[in-house]
Order: structure tokens, then C-alpha cells, then sequence
């Protein structure tokens, strides 16, 4: 019998892709190209496939401080940023951040690996075993869960839209390890995919809530605008600035609103918060909350101000206090819509009002400048000294983003540093918190290519410095700068007991920060008088590189809390043991 020697035909086989594959190709679908995180189990090869696909994938240390670069990046683009977490206790260390950026009305979406669910569910002890969509919830804007390749691209779209409609803020993504690792046909898989409309909608306010406002501003004898993040982030400057010079009303920038409009321009009234407070007759809230950072509308408020207040969530009007002319929308289209009434209205505004205004902030303003120079020569150096050195150099190179977070590194850089651009002044925010600073100056570099220089207490830097060698692997433009008195607040605490244990608030005034940059290849700089710091700074930011400079100051330098010690509930000298 004749034999045959032909192999038989392989079997064909459709193409097949997985759930991650599917993930990367939605993230890229609704235009996500960077990614934040900390791999492992079971988002390891999510990364690399993203990385390989185009999508920049800038990893960490930390994950919190990938959480604070994601959010700082949707701050700064206007896109959510995205953040990629493993599962449990990398979940909840991004976790932080999400929340962070939802108090702050950050868009992001944090996107986390997590186990099989049945286990999880029965609490039979599996694998980083986490319930994490519903640890997730009551911290976020908003929590999906997609179990199936075939959902991954409508839970991508739909995080996308949460993230940043209405009130932007954190969304979670929870995609479980059988979903990222499930296979579907290739064919099947493309059918998924669609570009969805109008992703971030415009929201017009309504006509008679314009009129309501453009009445009350025309009419205030006092009036003064006060700008919020939410003004920073809309990218609504050219609008307020067409706004402020067609009525010649002041303004008054909350802290990352500084620079919308020039800090140092002849309508800034920064230095007159009180006055502003106790005088003015209408203030038109922009993109800001009436929260404690405005003494929730009570304390110095006068009674008698009326507010008009434009903002995107109708949830928030008279939340703390009655407003007279509340105007719902998205910035643009409010600030457009009051623009186009405004001149049909005469303005009322008391001649006295913006020279008075002046008048004081000049006043002011010299006093400041008197207590910078009064301090140039302090040895040790004291904040002052050292802002004293950093002040010409940030405000002749504006287009370098500040980042800032500490106490009275906090307080004291924000009173120093003039602005003059908009979303150029990053910080602790709404919640006041510590640990921002690496992960936000990271972002701030990726998301807009721009250099960054973080001044950074040296308890503050303490929580993310590990991630100061991301800043070196990715060879940013970011300058970090701690001033290190030793201490949370100071380093002159005393322990109360004899165990002879640093006092709560006591660090290392001798730490040599400079060190651990030479341990990642930065450039380094130790430097003790402000001729130093004038030298290195300048020398760091003009080299565009990742460089580290540790500020050494007196550890008497600095007090409690900063300008909010009064939220202690005790002060401290009260204390006996
Ligand atoms: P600040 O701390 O600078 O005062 P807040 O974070 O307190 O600023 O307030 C920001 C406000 O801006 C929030 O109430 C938020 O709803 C609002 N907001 C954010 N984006 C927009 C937008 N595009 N249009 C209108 N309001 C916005
Ligand atoms: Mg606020």
C-alpha cells in the first residue's frame, strides 16, 4: 500500500487576545497615554504590554506616590490621570490618593488588580484576599468592578466620564485577575471598541442664574472676585482676565489659585484677606469652596457680604452659608455667559474701593519685604532666610512649577512666592495633608514637560523620599529642596518623660538629605547660607536634571502648625505629664 509522507495542515486557530490586551487598547480608545503605578501580582504584564503599546508607563516606589502623580497629572492636563495599583495592600496605599484627588476635585482612576472573587467573598483566605470595590466606595467619586473581557472597554469609558464630569474627583476600576487573564477571539474582542462622543461635556448655567449674578456684581459697591483650584484646573484664565479688566474688579487667589492672574498684578489684592473679608460687599466665589480655608463664610466674614458663586455641582451652594447668586455650569460657560451680560449693566463699584485696596497691599507688601530682608542674614539659617535666597529665582523663572507641602515650609513659601501662571503652584490642598510632594512634582513633570522645583519640609519629604529615585530613573527636570529644621514644625521638641526618646516631633537636624540623592546618581547640594542656596538653585534648575538640595536651618526655626495651630485642640504648652 502506498504510503503518504505529507504532514497534515496545522489546525488555524482565531486570534485570540486577552483581558489585558482589551485594557490597553480601551485606556488608549479614550486617549490615556501615561500610566502611574507599582507592579506585581496580577498587573505586571498590564504594564509591559501597555509600555509596549505606547502608553508611558512611569513606575514607582510607592504607591501612594504614584496615586499623588496621577491626580497631579489630571490637575495640570485636564485629563484624568491614571493610576495602576496590585491588589490588597497596594490597592489601599493608591487608595490614599484617590480619595486625596476626590477632596480636591483631581480627576483620576485608580485601576487595580484584585483576586478571584469567590474566595474573597466566602473569606476562605486566598491571595491578597481584599474586598476592595467596596473598601473603595465611601472614599471615591465613584467604584466600578468589571468582571469580563467583554466589559473591560464600557468600565473604561465609564470611569473616564465619572472621572471627570460634573465635579471631577477619584474613580476606582477594579479589574479581577480571571478578567485580565481571561481570552476572548480577536475578532470578537475589536467589536468592543468605539469612540465615544463628547467625552467631557460642556454644562451651560441657566440664563436666569446669570442675570441673578450679573445684577448683584453690577450692582456691589465692594466687589471682589476669589478665584479657587477649580478656576486653575477649568483653564478658564483668559476668560477671568478679559473679566477683571472690563469691570476693574480685584481678585483674590485661594493657594492653588495663585497665579491664574498675576499674584504681583495692579487688581491682585492677596495681601488683603481680611479687609476683603470684613469689607466687601459681594465676592463672586470662582472654581472655590466656601470651606474652612474660608473660614466656612463665618469667623471674619462680615454678616452682610452676599456671595455669587460659580461652580459645576449645585450641591455645594449654601452648604455653609446662604448664596445670594449661585450659578451652576462648567466654568467656561458660566464665565462666558456673564461676559456677554456684563455690559449691558452699569457698574456700581465705589471709586474708593481698588485704590483703597492698593493702598494697602503696597503697605503690605513692603512690611513682607522688610521681614525677607531682616532675615537675609540669620545664621543658621531660619525659612525666611532661605525664601529669602529662592524668591528672585522662582519669580524670574515663572514657568517652573512650584510644588509645596510642609508646615511652615508650607505656609511661609506660599506668603513668599509670587506667581504669574496659572496651575503653576501645587500643595497640600484642600485637606491639608503630608506626603504629596515627590508624587506631585513627578506628575506635574510628566504631565506638562515643564521643570518643577518641590519645596519640601524635611518632615513632609520624609513620607514619599524613596520616590526621589523615580525622579532619577526617568531623569526629570525636578529640583527638590528641603528645608530641614529637624522636626515636624521645629526641631527643638522636648520628650516630656525620662526615657530620653527624640520628643514626637523631633527628626534629624544633621540628616544629610544631599546623601541620598548622591545614592541615586542626582546632583547633590548641602548648602548652610543663602549664597549657597542662590548658587545651587539657580545651577539646578538650569540644568534641567533631577538634583536634590538640603536647606540647612536653625531647628528652632518654625512653630506648630504653622498659621494653623489654632485647629490643635490644646496647645502645647498647656501639656504636663
Ligand atoms: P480652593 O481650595 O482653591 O478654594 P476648591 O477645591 O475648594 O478650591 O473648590 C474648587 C471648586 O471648583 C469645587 O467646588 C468644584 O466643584 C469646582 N469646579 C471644578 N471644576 C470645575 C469646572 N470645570 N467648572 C466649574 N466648577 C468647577
Ligand atoms: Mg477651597
Amino acid at each position: 500500500m502506498a504510503t503518504t509522507n505529507t504532514t497534515p495542515a496545522a489546525p488555524s486557530y482565531p486570534a485570540q487576545v486577552t483581558g489585558m490586551d482589551i485594557l490597553v487598547r480601551a485606556l488608549k480608545m479614550v486617549g490615556i497615554d501615561t500610566m502611574y503605578g507599582l507592579v506585581g501580582i496580577p498587573v505586571t504584564e498590564l504594564a509591559y504590554l501597555a509600555q509596549g503599546r505606547g502608553i508611558r508607563f512611569i513606575s514607582f516606589r510607592h504607591e501612594q506616590q504614584a496615586g499623588m502623580a496621577a491626580a497631579t497629572h489630571g490637575y495640570v492636563t485636564g485629563k484624568p490621570g491614571v493610576l495602576l495599583t496590585v491588589s490588597s495592600l497596594g490597592f489601599m496605599n493608591g487608595l490614599t490618593a484617590t480619595a486625596n484627588a476626590t477632596v480636591n476635585c483631581y480627576p483620576m482612576i485608580q485601576i487595580s488588580g484584585s483576586s478571584v472573587r469567590e474566595p474573597i467573598d466566602l473569606e476562605q483566605g486566598t491571595y491578597e484576599g481584599l474586598d476592595q470595590l467596596n473598601i473603595a466606595k465611601p472614599v471615591v467619586k465613584a467604584a466600578y468592578r468589571v468582571n469580563k473581557p467583554e466589559d473591560i472597554p464600557t468600565a473604561v469609558v465609564r470611569a473616564y466620564r465619572a472621572a471627570i464630569s460634573g465635579r471631577p474627583g477619584g474613580v476606582y476600576l477594579d479589574v479581577t485577575t480571571p478578567c485580565l487573564g481571561a481570552i476572548m477571539n480577536h475578532d470578537d474582542a475589536e467589536k468592543l471598541f468605539y469612540q465615544p462622543v463628547d467625552l467631557q461635556p460642556s454644562m451651560p448655567p441657566a440664563q436666569e442664574a446669570v442675570k441673578r449674578a450679573v445684577e448683584l456684581i453690577a450692582s456691589a459697591k465692594k466687589p471682589c472676585f476669589l478665584f479657587g483650584k477649580g478656576a486653575a484646573f477649568a483653564q478658564v484664565e483668559g476668560k477671568l482676565k478679559k473679566l477683571v479688566e472690563m469691570t476693574g474688579i480685584p481678585y483674590y487667589p485661594m493657594s492653588m489659585a495663585k497665579g491664574i492672574l498675576p499674584d504681583n498684578g495692579p487688581l491682585s489684592v492677596i495681601s488683603c484677606r481680611s479687609t476683603i473679608m470684613e469689607d466687601a460687599d459681594v465676592v463672586v466665589l470662582v472654581g472655590a469652596r466656601l470651606n474652612w480655608l474660608l473660614s466656612r463664610g463665618h469667623g471674619k466674614w462680615s454678616p452682610d457680604t452676599k456671595f455669587v458663586q460659580l461652580d459645576i455641582d449645585p450641591t455645594e451652594i449654601d452648604c455653609n452659608r446662604p448664596i445670594a447668586a449661585p450659578v451652576i455650569g462648567d466654568l467656561a460657560s458660566s464665565l462666558d455667559a456673564i461676559i456677554d451680560l456684563l455690559p449691558q449693566y452699569k457698574l456700581e463699584m465705589d471709586s474708593q474701593w481698588v485704590p483703597s485696596l492698593q493702598k494697602e497691599s503696597a503697605e503690605k507688601n513692603e512690611k513682607f519685604k522688610e521681614r525677607l530682608s531682616a532675615n537675609a542674614s540669620v545664621n543658621p539659617m531660619d525659612h525666611w532666610t532661605a525664601l529669602g535666597a529662592i524668591k528672585p529665582i522662582l519669580e524670574s523663572n515663572p514657568d517652573v512649577i512650584l510644588v509645596n507641602e510642609g508646615a511652615n515650609t508650607l505656609d511661609d513659601t506660599r506668603d513668599s512666592i509670587d506667581m504669574s501662571l496659572p496651575r503653576h503652584r501645587i500643595d497640600c490642598a484642600t485637606w491639608a495633608i503630608m506626603g504629596m510632594g515627590i508624587g506631585s512634582a513627578i506628575g506635574a513633570a510628566v504631565g506638562t514637560g515643564k521643570s518643577v522645583v518641590a519645596i519640601e519640609g524635611d518632615s513632609a519629604f520624609g513620607f514619599s523620599g524613596m520616590d526621589f529615585s523615580t525622579i532619577c530613573r526617568f531623569k526629570l527636570p525636578v529640583t527638590v529642596v528641603i528645608f530641614n529644621n529637624g522636626g515636624i514644625y521645629n526641631g527643638v521638641g522636648v520628650n516630656m518623660g525620662k526615657d530620653g526618646d527624640p520628643a514626637p516631633t523631633t527628626l534629624d537636624v544633621r540628616a544629610r538629605y544631599d546623601k541620598l540623592a548622591d545614592a541615586f546618581g542626582a546632583k547633590s547640594y548641602y548648602v548652610t547660607t543663602p549664597q549657597e542656596l542662590t548658587a545651587a538653585l539657580t545651577e539646578a534648575i538650569a540644568s534641567k536634571a533631577p538634583a536634590l538640595i538640603d536647606v540647612q536651618l536653625g531647628a528652632d526655626s518654625g512653630k506648630e502648625s504653622g498659621h494653623i495651630g489654632y485647629l490643635n485642640p490644646t496647645p502645647l504648652e498647656t501639656i504636663t505629664v
